[in-house]
């Protein structure tokens, strides 16, 4: 478990930091506080909830998670049972969190040396400090002109282009059934004041999208080249921001068609999956990416629809808000 708790705290203070709650010096010393609230009785865990504080300071962040990698790690488990006939396919298998209280510590696992079952000192890692680097802007130098649709949370403020928006949708419903997707370009901004309904001055903006014939996808999967990444990369530079992340599409048809009901474009959503969720742990590891995926939505959309997930209590769909440059 070691390695997903420093996920929840790693992800934890990136959240902290990007709402203000949290300072953004890496050299800050921070206290963490993991424990486990539990389903009605110990040792069963409802939630494990992660608190961050600066010593001695007023400044501190909290978030609960349901999930993190150990239901991944389950799920697959779950497929190994199957696959060896120990579960049918049609049994349901249940999942539940357990925690035990460490030797010394009581049961809410304080501190930063926890204790195996054996009693042997385990020593656990702190997770390194990865803020992204954030810069101080105005809309104005941003070429920001206005704000138009959408929503910004209040302490994950995202600014997406329409222009991006546009060719995420035409490109998708381009290619169709073979997936797409391409470099976003972007930066983490700090701004001189909090957007309206917001509460950090610091936002997440995406501009661009670069598309590169090197990435190849097929219906069930895009590849990502990593020498158009790199490529992407030098022309984010000179225009002064970062490759933040990537896109792809999902199989996309908006034909009339009587197998339309069942047909595998029409009902695969523009959803994360496990595959997403590898390649994103991969590519771009820090807590603060977020991904945009563009593809269906379960009911009665003709268009392609762009939905961006960012770590919450596992990877979600965020809210964020259009600009015009
Ligand atoms: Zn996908």
């Amino acid at each position: 478990m070691n390695d997903d708790l420093n996920d929840l705290v790693q992800q934890t203070h990136v959240a902290g930091v990007l709402a203000e709650k949290l300072p953004l010096d890496p050299s800050a010393e921070i206290e963490v506080d993991v424990a486990p609230s539990w389903l009605r009785a110990e040792p069963f865990v409802d939630s494990v909830d992660v608190t961050l504080s600066v010593a001695g300071g007023e400044m501190s962040y909290g978030k609960s998670f349901r999930s993190g990698r150990w239901i991944r790690r389950a799920g697959l488990r779950l497929v190994e049972l199957r696959s060896q006939g120990q579960l049918g396919q049609e049994e349901t298998a249940y999942r539940s969190l357990v925690a035990t209280a460490s030797k010394d510590h009581g049961s809410n696992g304080h501190g930063s040396n926890g204790h195996g079952s054996n009693g042997h000192e385990v020593a656990l890692r702190p997770p390194a400090i990865e803020i992204p680097p954030i810069e101080d802007r105005t809309l104005e130098e941003l070429g920001i002109r206005r704000l138009t649709s959408g929503t910004l949370a209040a302490h994950r403020p995202i600014l997406v282009n329409r222009q991006f928006e546009r060719d995420v949708i035409e490109r998708t419903r381009d290619t169709g059934l073979t997936e797409t997707g391409g470099a976003v370009l972007g930066r983490y901004v700090r701004l001189p004041q909090a957007l309206p309904e917001t509460e950090t001055r610091i936002v997440t903006v995406l501009s661009a999208s670069v598309c590169d014939a090197r990435h190849e996808g097929t219906s069930a999967q895009w590849h990502i080249s990593p020498d158009a990444l790199a490529e992407a990369a030098e022309l984010a530079e000179i225009s002064g921001q970062r490759v933040m992340t990537v896109w792809h599409s999902h199989p996309f048809c908006d034909k009339a068609c009587e197998k339309r009901d069942t047909c595998q474009a029409v009902v695969i959503p523009a959803f994360f999956s496990n595959e997403d969720c590898q390649m994103a742990e991969m590519l771009f590891p820090s807590r603060a990416s977020i991904f945009p995926v563009s593809g269906k939505t379960a009911v009665g959309q003709t268009d392609p629809l762009l939905v961006i997930h960012g770590w919450d209590d596992g990877l979600k769909p965020v809210p964020w808000r259009r600009y015009e440059d």
